[in-house]
């Protein structure tokens, strides 16, 4: 299994008029992402993009469940030194 950077839905997964969407971050203005975030690592660059320092990140994932369309991803494991996986 590797790593999921997207989302996928299914719709009828195994029976007739199947379909499968790709959820992508849609940049929210205020993003609940970074709202939640006692890290700040969020940030919204100047045309709207929004984006995530791993630097900052301490992986509590509470992102994740903020957000409406849950398209926050992880793409790392466990670290060896204890943080959490972000
Ligand atoms: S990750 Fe989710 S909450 Fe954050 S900006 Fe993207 S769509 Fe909005």
């Amino acid at each position: 299994m590797g790593i999921n950077r997207r989302r996928v839905v299914t719709i009828n997964d195994g029976k007739p008029g199947e379909r499968s969407v790709s959820m992508a971050c849609m940049h929210c203005t205020d993003a609940p992402c970074a709202a939640v975030c006692p890290v700040s690592c969020f940030y919204t660059t100047a045309d709207g993009v929004v984006l995530h320092s791993k630097d900052l990140c301490i992986g509590l994932r509470i992102c994740f469940y903020a957000c409406p369309v849950r398209a926050r991803r992880s793409t790392r494991r466990l670290e060896t030194s204890g943080r959490a996986a972000r």
